[in-house]
């Protein structure tokens, strides 16, 4: 017989037999509350009924075109919509399948058009599995254990978190510029480094925010310098955070930012965006790929912005975040350290007495809330912080029912 591999752990027990707005339905016949939305994808719910039929109906006319050989019109449909949402100095986009070939493409493009060979990352980043992107990242060992080398060229500086250093903001964020500079003295020059790359919010890293002063900091030394401000937003883009992008939370304009899950709904797509001048200096050939920009997940995303705007769900997301992380906040009792998040990214972070990071009862937590019907996920270093990133869809009172369950975890753990 056939078996999956072990290597595909699952963290929770359910098998999914459909889905519908933010309920999943189990092969065991129970209704799931999804407060994981697959990893902060289906943000216009499970199977949002005009996202079906955009993706039924290019179907059944055009499935895959492959973009350098011909053009294809959902492609350019999406390009012109996305044009309404993007930054005004983003105008000319990049797409690929998935989150890590997006950051790929974006260290490409960093290092040809600078011609330098380093990046700086920021200390509990995540941009990715691949051999590239698995070096960019830098939220737990596990990400890149047992396949090195790894590639050259990568230096890491602190994220300004707060909680992590038991420190205020201020001083995470002093620190974390300071850092820079000493890094910059000592480990990659300043002619010698291409790009930061950085998440308006640590997102694996644990759902910790960054903030205007840090953004802004690194914003002064890449002009400084001549250095790219690469934002991913491949978790905080189109609206999950309560506001377009996450970076528009800190009066920051990057040069290039990264963009999937979000985009559509859950079919796979990513890109980058950056300014035409810019991507002109990208070396032609070198970015492209079988299956990028498919037309089914193009015609899916034209559909999910015509959602995220009709159904105001960018508002919503930032309603709905406050309510949700006031909520948990309430909720809390000991041993939950800390609790912070932007938009609808709510992290609650588990800490043992000793003040060491607690993976244990997070993963209790998270199972005790699956087996009473709310789906959450851990993140983090030490896998320590259960999220709640429930699709944008989520109405007040399904957030009212999600912490009914979590106080319930909260008192039984
Ligand atoms: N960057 C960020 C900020 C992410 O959250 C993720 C996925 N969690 C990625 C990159 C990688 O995306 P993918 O898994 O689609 O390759």
């Amino acid at each position: 017989m056939t078996r999956l591999s072990p290597l595909l752990a699952q963290a929770t027990p359910v098998t999914v037999d459909h889905g519908e707005g933010c309920y999943l339905y189990g092969t065991d016949g129970r209704r799931y509350l999804d407060f994981t939305a697959g990893i902060g994808v289906t943000s216009t719910g499970h199977c949002h009924p005009h996202v079906v039929e955009a993706a039924r109906r290019q179907v059944g006319s055009l499935i895959h075109g492959q973009y350098t050989t011909v053009m294809h019109q959902p492609l350019l449909e999406l390009t012109e919509r996305l044009g309404a949402v993007l930054p005004e100095n983003l105008d000319s986009l990049f797409f690929a399948n998935s989150g890590s070939e997006a950051v790929e493409a974006s260290l490409r493009l960093a290092r040809q058009s600078t011609g330098r060979p380093n990046v700086i990352v920021f200390h509990g980043g995540f941009h990715g599995r691949t051999v590239a992107t698995a070096t960019m990242t830098t939220s737990g060992t596990r990400f890149s254990a047992g396949f090195s080398p790894l590639m050259g060229g990568v230096h890491v500086a602190p994220f300004p978190n707060a909680y992590r250093y038991g420190w205020s903001e201020e001083e995470a964020t002093a620190f974390a510029l300071k850092e820079l500079d000493y890094i910059f003295a000592t480990l990659t020059a300043p002619n010698e480094t291409a790009a930061f790359v950085v998440e308006p919010v640590l997102g694996e890293g644990g759902y910790v925010p960054g903030n205007t002063t840090f953004f802004h900091g690194l914003r002064e030394r890449a002009d400084r310098y001549g250095i790219l401000l690469v934002i991913d937003e491949i978790q905080t883009g189109f609206g999950r955070t309560g506001k377009f992008f996450g970076h528009q939370h800190f009066d920051v304009q990057p040069d290039i930012i990264t963009i999937a899950k979000g985009l559509a709904s859950g079919f796979p797509l990513s890109g980058i965006a950056a300014s035409a001048e810019l991507m002109a200096k990208g070396w032609p050939g070198s970015q492209g790929g079988t299956y990028g920009g498919n037309a089914v997940s193009c015609a899916a995303a034209v559909a999910t912005l015509e959602v995220i705007e009709k159904e105001g769900l960018v508002t919503n997301a930032a309603e709905r975040g406050a309510q949700l992380l006031e909520g948990a906040r309430r909720t809390a009792g000991a041993g939950v350290g800390d609790i912070r998040g932007l938009g609808l990214l709510v992290g609650s972070e588990f800490t043992a007495p000793d003040g060491t990071p607690d993976r244990a009862t997070a993963t209790a937590a998270q199972q005790l809330a699956a087996r009473k019907g709310l789906l959450l996920l851990t993140c983090g270093a030490h896998m320590n912080v259960v999220r709640m990133v429930p699709p944008l869809i989520v109405s007040e009172q399904q957030v009212e029912d999600a912490l009914a369950i979590w106080s319930e975890v909260l008192d039984e753990m």
